[in-house]
């Protein structure tokens, strides 16, 4: 689909299509640590100088298998069985009918694949592109005078791409991506392939494999850059990758479910997949992209469409010499303004289009004049509104708050300054200021003028009519006031362990809060541990524990309060949002479903730490304060969505404010993490000799004060059927629309009849596929697309997810993770429904530590089920939430003092509350932290700490065990059992048998019913 060469007619030859990225000094490159200076072994007393095996005994390592060189013991031969395992799972397939075929589905094994992938050199053309932008190019006029840096010296365009034509060509379907990026991607062949079948045997190995999925594009796309235009398949949502901007936004802001869209409606509902696109317009770039252009048109603004107010972009075209733009959504002929007149060259191009980012770019920034304003633009206000009421004290969260801020404005201690990854990050943004706020039951402001010895108080008891006590000195700059900020933040919990009040009143300050922050609009950061019972919202104990599985489970999970909705309201309207670190110590019940309500509607976040304990968890808080100030946030912000004709917006999913359908979404807060779903529908039929674009224009204003409309641009093809649209799926999308959609009912539906949804949901996509595209494949295999091969698995990840499992969990914590899934983007649910696993006890030498061209050299991941947990072994678990560290009971003595230092050799000597390893001198110790490194600089908005999980010592264990999604857990299947069931239901829809009932209760009814409920996305 969308091919690059019908919008780019290229000189002779191919398009560029396996850009390959050298290795020059700019490029984006794993944070690594330096490698040890003269390595020593520790607590190697067994052979000096051997390296991977270091850490078996002689008579195993006499028996080990050359090939599985390892640090742990030989597995016992009563260990796990794998012909045990497949006979069993033979026999439950046997059950459905699963088999035969074998030979056209070769299955690769796994040493031919690690061959495959080391053979993926940089081999492809050796284009002119390179990722890199060319020198030598003009700025652009509207080069953005006042933006700092080097803003965009130099487009990134490929000669090539000069001769952009006139009139709107249409994608072609053909050749999508190239048989390597397939391999890349996929490591199979390019048809829907079957799952697993070989002669009525099963093989687990074989059924599709979500680390596998990842870990090969994520070597292809150290050495390629993604060229936006050419393959339109973009890579996996935890890959990192370099974007190459052709004119369509790269997948890192915009992720639609179809890169190729059905002309009909009745042509997509044949694959029961949503058309849906997934935005996250200020996505943070990763090292050796381009920074997006910030573009000043003036007093006139931004040139945009008059019928449908769409801004100018690439795939507007000029007619009339240059006279006229055609608008790409709406076909509507524009003049074109004087001032911005360009005349057409023959083939129909503007002759400056060359210097024209907007007619080049997917994505750009565009200032915007006056008439865009509500107020005044100015620097960020951050206030910190601080609990420190009893609670707060006695747990140590006051300290860890305090220290986090200091922390996050002036560095503290921190060495780490790369954590934050792209290279547009500072340490506070420009502009800002901050104020500080603390409370119980009264409410304390703070002048912290600069020239004051140190901050003043002032009391604030009226909390029933809260106001602001104070207007200079309430906000400051924090490089000014740094030593009353610093003296003042580093007393506050020896202050207030005199007074312990108990409750705060938490309402009021935020009301408070509200009223400074009106003439400006802002950002609060507020700390709560204790559930707010004091004044005027007043909350209380709502969740006994003993309401699971009834109606008023529901209730739980949303909230009446009419004083939080009408503060909250309030706040959006004046371009406010607060981001919540709430603690419960004593893991008490919050209310966060009214407390956090507040973030959920003004585009903030909730940071919860269910079970805080310091110091355990304070470098966390400390490094998630800083993430929160120190990622690119706007304010105040309005996003609007447009379509092409044919299709209209029909849903909205994340955290905003939506006051009417119609009306833009409304941001207090918008930040570099946060995503929003939008779902479409067709108001007619499109043309399949037509391309479908979307356009999403965010207004917002900067951390620095800039009033500026980000603006995306999408483009796919369309076809007459759906058997194309097949072709060019984005798992990360559909999983991401789905699971928000899911997320946005959990107040209105049981979240059993949720999950018998996503069950439905998953068996109607797969026998959808199965039915319509699957001509020659035996009736009892069970083929899967292509590019939904990890679907089934990501939707069960779903549904044992906190927000959405099964059996106990408090609502705290449920509510918590449904409005996080609302607002992630497709990276950071990826990784929260699919553990990142690693093993760290059989690591190669070289893993953990540069290639010959720089790049981190990454080991494979592991399958997330215990039947791949080796005795003896010690693993890493990452969901982007929390990172376990997994120790086997008899993991080897000297690994752990590689990692935790001499003397360290056993697994009680360890310290059950370290959040990090300490820096060794050892092989492992440098490997282990790079791949942290890796780890933290590739996530989402929450921080990378570890958290130690003993076998049989911690109780983090537990946390481990329910992370094991392959496994039967969280009062779910396995995933075998999970992909049986599916394939069970799929056969019995083929036959015309399969009822909507999938629990085999009364659910039935609703299931069916809620299929068809309001939008058709779930039926
Ligand atoms: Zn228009």
């Amino acid at each position: 689909m969308s091919e690059f060469s019908m919008y780019h007619a290229m000189t002779p030859g191919t398009p560029n299509q396996n850009p390959v990225r050298k290795d020059e000094p700019n490029k984006f490159r794993p944070p690594i640590a330096a490698s040890p200076s003269g390595y020593q072994q520790t607590g190697a007393s067994v052979a000096t100088g051997q390296t991977p095996n270091q850490y078996i005994s002689p008579q195993n390592q006499n028996m080990a298998p050359p090939q599985e060189q390892s640090y742990f013991p030989l597995q016992p031969s009563s260990g796990h069985q794998p012909e045990h395992d497949v006979n069993n799972l033979a026999s439950q397939m046997g059950a459905v009918g699963l088999g035969g075929d074998a030979a056209a589905h070769p299955r690769p094994n796994k040493k031919k694949n690690r061959h495959a992938f080391h053979t993926l050199e940089p081999s492809g053309s050796s284009q002119a592109f390179n990722g890199m932008p060319q020198s030598g190019t003009p700025p652009s006029q509207f080069l953005d005078q006042n933006n700092p840096g080097p803003g965009w010296p130099q487009p990134q365009i490929t000669p090539a791409m000069n001769q952009f034509p006139a009139a709107t060509p249409t994608f072609s379907p053909a050749a999508p991506a190239t048989q390597a990026q397939y391999a890349a991607r996929l490591g199979t062949p390019q048809t829907g392939a079957a799952a697993f079948t070989q002669q009525g045997k099963v093989d687990p190995e074989h059924i599709p494999n979500i680390p596998r999925s990842r870990d090969i594009p994520a070597k292809y796309y150290l050495e390629h850059v993604y060229p936006t235009m050419e393959h339109h398949l973009p890579p996996p949502a935890l890959v990192p990758f370099v974007a190459f901007d052709q004119g369509n936004s790269s997948p890192k802001f915009a992720r639609l479910t179809l890169n190729n869209i059905p002309a009909s409606a009745d042509a997509l509902a044949i694959t029961s997949l949503p058309l849906g696109l997934v935005l996250q317009p200020l996505a943070k770039l990763q090292e050796g992209e381009q920074p997006i252009p910030v573009l000043d048109f003036g007093e006139t603004g931004p040139p945009r469409c008059r019928r449908c107010r769409a801004y100018i972009n690439p795939f507007m075209t000029f007619k009339s010499g240059g006279n006229k733009f055609i608008c790409n959504m709406c076909t509507f002929p524009n003049d074109v303004p004087a001032e911005y007149f360009a005349p057409t060259d023959p083939s129909g191009v503007r002759v400056d289009r060359l210097q024209r980012p907007e007619l080049t770019l997917g994505t750009v920034d565009f200032m915007v004049p006056k008439e865009y304003w509500s107020k005044e633009p100015v620097g960020l206000r951050w206030l910190f509104l601080i609990d420190v009421t009893a609670e707060a004290v006695n747990r140590g969260f006051l300290d860890g708050f305090c220290e986090g801020i200091i922390s996050a404005l002036y560095g503290g201690n921190d060495k780490d300054e790369s954590e934050e990854g792209g290279s547009t990050q500072g340490r506070f943004p420009p502009g800002s200021k901050i104020g500080i706020v603390t409370f119980d039951k009264d409410i304390h402001y703070y002048n912290l003028s600069p020239n004051l010895e140190s901050a003043q108080m002032l009391v604030m008891t009226d909390i029933e009519e809260p106001f602001v006590p104070l207007q200079e000195g309430l906000f400051v700059d924090p490089q000014e006031s740094k030593s009353v900020i610093t003296s003042l933040l580093t007393q506050l919990p020896n202050m207030f362990s005199e007074f312990k009040n108990p409750e705060p009143a938490l309402l009021s300050t935020l009301n408070s809060a509200l009223a400074a922050l009106t003439a400006t609009g802002g950002k609060i950061v507020c700390s709560l541990s204790a559930l707010p019972t004091w004044g005027p919202g007043r909350l209380f104990l709502r969740d006994d524990g003993n309401m699971h599985n009834t109606d008023a489970e529901k209730k739980l999970l949303t909230t009446e309060h009419p004083l939080y909705k009408k503060c909250a309201q309030k706040m959006v309207e004046s371009g406010i949002g607060v981001d919540f670190f709430l603690a419960a110590p004593s893991g008490g019940y919050l209310d966060i479903a009214t407390v956090g309500h507040i973030s959920a509607t003004t585009g903030g976040e909730v940071f919860y730490y269910p079970n805080f304990h310091s110091p355990r968890d304070t470098l966390k808080l400390s490094k998630e304060i800083k993430h929160t100030v120190t990622r690119e946030t706007g304010y105040q912000a309005l996003m609007k969505v447009r379509c092409s004709n044919g299709l209209q917006v029909t849903a909205y999913h994340g955290n905003f404010y939506h006051h009417t359908f119609g009306a833009d979404l409304e941001f207090g807060v918008i930040d570099a993490d946060k995503a929003i779903g939008v779902m479409f529908s067709y108001d007619g039929k499109l043309d399949p000799k037509l391309d479908a674009h979307f356009q999403s224009a965010l207004l917002y204003t900067t951390a620095s004060g800039q009033r500026r409309v980000r603006c995306n641009n999408i483009v796919a093809s369309v076809s007459e059927g759906a058997a194309e649209a097949m072709k060019f799926v984005d798992q990360d999308a559909v999983v991401n629309i789905i699971a928000k959609e899911a997320a946005a009912r959990m107040t209105e539906k049981s979240l059993k009849e949720i999950r018998g949804a996503l069950n439905e949901k998953t068996v109607d996509i797969l026998a959808g596929y199965r039915k319509h595209f699957t001509g020659n494949n035996p009736p009892g295999q069970l083929v899967l697309p292509e590019n939904l091969k990890e679907f089934s698995m990501y939707i069960l990840g779903l549904v044992k997810s906190r927000a959405f499992k099964g059996g106990k969990e408090p609502t705290d914590r449920r509510v918590h993770d449904m409005r996080m899934i609302k607002a992630m983007g497709p990276l950071e649910l990826s990784l929260y429904l699919y553990p990142r696993i690693i093993a760290i006890h059989c690591l190669d030498e070289k893993d953990g530590f540069a290639n010959e061209n720089g790049h981190l050299k990454m080991p494979e991941s592991v399958r997330a089920s215990f039947s791949k947990v080796e005795e003896g072994g010690a693993y890493l678990v990452d969901n982007g939430q929390t990172c376990l560290l997994w120790l086997h009971a008899s993991v080897s003595p000297n690994l752990l003092e590689d990692l935790f230092g001499e003397g360290r050799n056993s697994l009680k000597g360890l310290d059950a509350f370290q959040s990090t390893l300490p820096v060794l001198e050892t092989h492992l110790s440098a490997q282990v932290r790079n791949i942290l490194q890796y780890l933290e600089s590739n996530r989402g908005s929450k921080a990378l700490t570890l958290q130690l999980a003993r076998q049989g010592l911690d109780g983090a264990e537990y946390e481990f065990a329910r992370l094991l999604y392959e496994d039967r857990n969280n009062e779910a299947q396995s995933y075998v059992d999970w992909l049986v069931h599916v394939h069970r239901h799929i056969q019995l829809e083929l036959a015309g048998q399969r009822k909507r009932d999938d629990s085999g209760d009364s659910l039935a009814s609703t299931a069916s019913t809620f299929v068809g409920l309001r939008t058709p996305y779930w039926g």
